[in-house]
């Protein structure tokens, strides 16, 4: 049986970790596939939101440099360039935070001196207009670096000036960038960098994202660049790496599942063949058993009947003979039928209040003379103050009954059994101790179960149906009590029925 269902589990485990193999490759592959296919597909979306969001930003910021280079130019060909006239057109256009007029010759028109650091900005700025730029008769918008804008202007007394500002940023982000980005729906994340590459507005925190890309803004600002972010865990590697785990644990969850399955299936397998055995051995036991006293009823039976036995004392003890074997019988046969009664569920208790000095005596009446003829030496020690104990009488004498025929099949040379029946708190202990062959400790849970028998009681020797224990702890349970031993190889055997000595 062994190699049979080894090699039957390891075919379950080639079954099973084959195509889990297989279909982990399969998954994997497929994974990287998809990762590689989204990423590119995330990278294209990516793309077209940031340029859509760069001529929005582009578009808008032409429209604003456009209505105030248009307003200026108004003033300026009315011949309207006061200063004070300009200083409220400055302050009228929040988009712009410094405004200078230069003519051709490079002098400073408006305002009358240039500001703080701004003449080193500036003035290369409009010394680097290309000559052309002054000849041709439109207003001309040149930039030049991102905090500067030039544009070309005709005054009234038609000379050209060139108008150089500078942006106010803050008013960029918050009316250009803001208000053209803040409405582009995308799960993605959009900022703008400036020229050393920090974020002048971003729709969403940074810390964490992912840059997907950047695009240049466009020729309205030239350093700077829409860049799209992925906010945390968004990114196709992430997502697929979630996959993965959730894949794999899922994978892990079915396989080990499968497994304790198999384990499973494996013991009960095994519990079966075991059970399957232990059935063949106690109905080859029982037979025996049955065997044994009905041979010799039937010998001592025919001797008699053929008046064969002059010697009265003889005959006397033939009878003896005959009634202690048809006792043995009998309990072999209320064993096996209890037995199967209590297998079926059909075993009732009728608890009445007995007194426990006449079950004692009477159960071991029954053995009296096998006891005798064995050489045993018997104590009873049953403690005066019992009261009568609530039991059906007939299943704990069974019972007992039961505790004493093993301690006579399983006795070595030392033949002396001990029975004890006191009070311990609640309950009634009854004892049947015997110094016998002992039971190893390993095995003192297993010989409650129906049909398990010890190992070496076979070669020993000891026939047994092995349902003798299991129908001891059955009755006593079913009083509310428990039964227990306590034994050790070579040093004999104490069982103990524990009986509670009220009615729950
Ligand atoms: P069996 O018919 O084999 O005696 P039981 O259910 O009565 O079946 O007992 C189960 C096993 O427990 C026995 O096979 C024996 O190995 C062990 N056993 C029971 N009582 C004793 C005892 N008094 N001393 C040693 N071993 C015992």
């Amino acid at each position: 049986m062994g190699s049979a269902t080894a090699r039957l589990s390891a075919l379950a485990l080639i079954g099973i970790a084959a195509p889990a193999v297989v279909v982990a490759a399969l998954g994997y592959v497929s994974l990287r596939h998809w990762q590689s296919s989204a990423e590119l597909l995330f990278r294209e979306q990516a793309r077209d939101v940031a340029v859509m969001a760069a001529q929005k930003v582009d578009m808008m910021l032409r429209l604003a440099d456009e209505a105030f280079l248009d307003r200026l130019q108004t003033q300026l060909a009315a011949g309207d360039d006061s200063p004070a006239a300009l200083d409220r057109l400055v302050d009228e256009a929040p988009l712009v935070r410094r405004l200078y007029l230069v003519d051709r010759g490079g002098r400073l028109r408006y305002p009358s001196a240039w500001r703080e650091g701004d003449a080193t900005v500036f003035e290369p700025a409009v010394r680097a207009l290309p000559a052309g730029a002054w000849e041709r008769g439109s207003k001309r918008r040149v930039v030049a670096g991102t905090p500067v804008c030039l544009a070309v202007l005709w005054t009234a007394r038609r000379e050209p000036v060139v108008a150089a500002y500078a942006r106010d940023v803050e008013t960029l982000r918050r009316d250009v960038l803001e208000s053209s980005l803040g409405s582009l729906e995308s799960p993605t994340i959009l900022a703008v960098l400036d020229a050393a590459g920090g974020a002048v507005y971003s729709r969403a925190p940074l810390e964490r994202a992912e840059r997907v890309l950047a695009v240049d803004l466009g020729e309205a600002l030239p350093d700077w660049r829409v860049a799209v972010y992925a906010p945390p865990g968004t990114a196709p590697r992430d997502v697929v790496r979630r996959q993965v785990m959730m894949f794999t644990g899922a994978f892990a969850g079915l396989l080990l599942m499968l497994g304790a399955g198999i384990v499973l299936c494996w013991r009960l397998l095994r519990r079966e063949t075991e059970m399957a055995r232990l059935k063949s051995d106690f109905v080859a036991n029982v037979s025996h058993d049955l065997k044994t006293p009905l041979s010799v009823i039937r010998m001592f039976g025919e001797t008699l009947e053929l008046g064969r036995v002059p010697d009265e004392a003889r005959r006397r003890e033939y009878y003896r003979v005959i009634t202690r074997e048809s006792e043995r019988l009998t309990r072999l046969i209320d064993n096996v039928l209890d037995f199967s009664r209590i297998e079926g569920g059909r075993r009732r208790y009728e608890l009445v209040p007995t007194p426990v000095e006449p079950l004692v005596r009477d159960t071991l009446e029954a053995f009296a003379y096998p006891l005798e003829q064995q050489g045993f030496k018997v104590e009873v020690h049953v403690a005066t103050d019992l009261p009568e104990v609530p039991m059906d009488a007939d299943a704990i004498g069974q019972a007992l009954a039961n505790l004493v025929d093993n301690a006579v099949k399983y006795s070595g040379t030392e033949r002396v059994i001990v029975l004890d029946a006191r009070r311990e708190g609640e309950r009634l202990a009854l004892s049947v101790t015997d110094r016998g062959v002992g039971i190893p400790p390993s095995e003192h849970g297993r010989i409650f179960e129906k049909f398990y028998r010890v190992g070496q009681s076979e070669t020993q020797g000891r026939r047994g149906s092995g349902v003798g224990l299991a129908l001891v702890r059955h009755v006593v349970r079913a009083h509310g009590g428990e039964v227990t031993v306590q034994s050790a190889p070579g040093r004999g055997s104490r069982f103990t029925l524990w009986l509670p000595l009220r009615e729950r």
